[in-house]
């Protein structure tokens, strides 16, 4: 008897109809003959919902709160998905994330998990039900609190599951038919990838391929959890996420998927005294922030001997890093700061760059030929990215998309959910 963990997205648990499809799924599963624990997001947009209400009532509303808020959408899903089952006559039990002993550190909107203990969970399989776990949502043992992942976090509750329980795969339902070559939504001509490594998933995930969220990739590698991204509304083959082996010959193509994300912003450091220590200066006061800074570019020095220094960070770190930072202006000596909140950033991601020459110039040439100029620019190993102008971006990954040949003849499909 093999162990499945099955995580049912937003987008394929949106209705009562969709809740009673899922459950018709699960039940098959189980019938098949595996033992079934499910991992469950908030229906549709509620996640959505309940943060435009908690603003709508304090701008910034406290962590604690926001996070008892959130994890109630979760809730209300492992509830009726449980009631849905045990309709069909396979029995059902649903679980918080603390019942379920998803334990993680104290912080509030992005705890980690430090420590997974499903008891409760085991039990209900031995007794032959199928356990449904609230996704995104754990508990700190010091506060005594609940606390939530981040957003996109279902999954790595389902990853964190899968690699306790040591099931045999992790299947990621969601509403599109696996990991694809770009966004479907934004790119028709995208297509599925059958098979991904999980070091290209990474770097997809961490440019803006929501699909997957990043930290549940980097669990599932860490633990060696088979990952499977499937579509709930149909029951073609999705995409494998998998760590190859020395020597195993897996297919590397040079771009395996072009990713986007609007979520960054620009600030720009004007001003600031070209002399060793500045910079070390200035990235100190924003990392005591609590920021992730991701690009940086230095301007060349001017005669005055003052340089610029921009860099990005999630567009909600923004303003904490500028106010931190003004507090410091006069012993830092910079002249002024600059927000800008409307970029977008463009990535390539694949093994195969390694071994190849000249991606660089075959993107920026696709770029500068569209009339889409580069603001800043950074690599990894097998990613290129770059930073354009928000409103160009959807333009900017079609185009990037066709120049790398990644263009399919089928048109994707979305089955559902709003994409927000
Ligand atoms: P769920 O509700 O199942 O968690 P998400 O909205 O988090 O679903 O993720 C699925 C969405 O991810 C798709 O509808 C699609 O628009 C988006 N997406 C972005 N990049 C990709 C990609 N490379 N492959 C597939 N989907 C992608
Ligand atoms: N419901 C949460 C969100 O919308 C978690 C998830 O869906 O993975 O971000
Ligand atoms: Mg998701």
């Amino acid at each position: 008897m093999s162990l499945i963990v099955q995580k049912y997205g937003g987008s394929s648990v949106a209705d009562a109809e969709g809740l009673k499809r899922v459950a018709k799924r699960i039940v098959e599963t189980k019938k098949a003959g595996h033992e079934v624990v499910v991992v469950v997001s908030a229906m549709g947009d509620t996640t959505d919902n309940l943060l435009d209400l908690a603003e709508q009532v304090v701008p910034i509303p406290s962590g604690r709160e926001l996070d008892m808020l959130l994890s109630a959408g979760e809730r209300i899903s492992m509830a009726l998905l449980a009631m849905s089952i045990k309709s069909l006559g396979v029995e059902a039990r649903s679980y918080t994330g603390s019942q379920a002993g998803m334990i993680t550190d104290a912080q509030h909107g992005s705890a980690r998990i430090v420590d997974v203990t499903p008891r409760r969970v085991r039990e209900a399989l031995d007794e032959g039900a199928i356990a449904i776990v609230a996704g995104f949502q754990g508990y700190n043992r010091g506060t005594g609190d609940i606390t939530t992942l981040g957003r996109g976090g279902s999954d790595t509750t389902a990853v964190a599951l899968a690699a306790a329980l040591n099931a045999d795969v992790c299947e990621i339902y969601t509403d599109v038919d696996g990991v694809f070559t770009a966004d479907p939504r934004v790119v028709k001509s995208a297509h599925k990838i059958d098979r991904i490594t999980s070091e290209e998933m990474l770097e997809l995930a961490a440019a803006g391929a929501k699909v997957l969220y990043i930290r549940a990739v980097e669990y599932a590698r860490r633990h060696g959890v088979l990952l499977h991204v499937r579509s709930s509304f149909n029951n073609n083959e999705g995409t494998l996420v998998v760590n190859p082996t020395e020597g195993e010959n897996v297919e590397e193509p040079i771009i395996t998927g072009v990713a986007a994300d609007l979520s960054q912003a620009k600030v720009t450091v004007v001003g600031v005294p070209d002399i060793p220590g500045k910079a070390a200066r200035l990235f100190t006061i924003v990392a005591k922030t609590g920021a992730n800074i991701d690009m940086i570019v230095q301007n060349s020095s001017t005669a005055s001997g003052l340089t610029d220094i921009s860099f990005t960070l999630p567009k909600s770190d923004a303003q904490t890093a500028m106010t931190a930072l003004t507090a410091e202006q006069a012993e830092v000596g910079f002249t002024s700061l600059q927000h800008d909140d409307q970029i977008g950033k463009l990535s390539v991601v694949g093994a195969g760059m390694r071994s190849s020459a000249g991606v660089t110039a075959k993107l920026f040439t696709a770029l500068y030929e569209s009339g889409i100029n580069i603001e800043m620019i950074s690599t990894s190993e097998i990613r290129i990215s770059v930073i354009t102008r928000a409103d160009t971006i959807n333009d900017a990954v079609r185009i990037v998309h066709t120049a790398f040949d990644l263009d399919a003849d089928e048109e994707a499909v979305v089955h559902g959910g709003t994409g927000r």
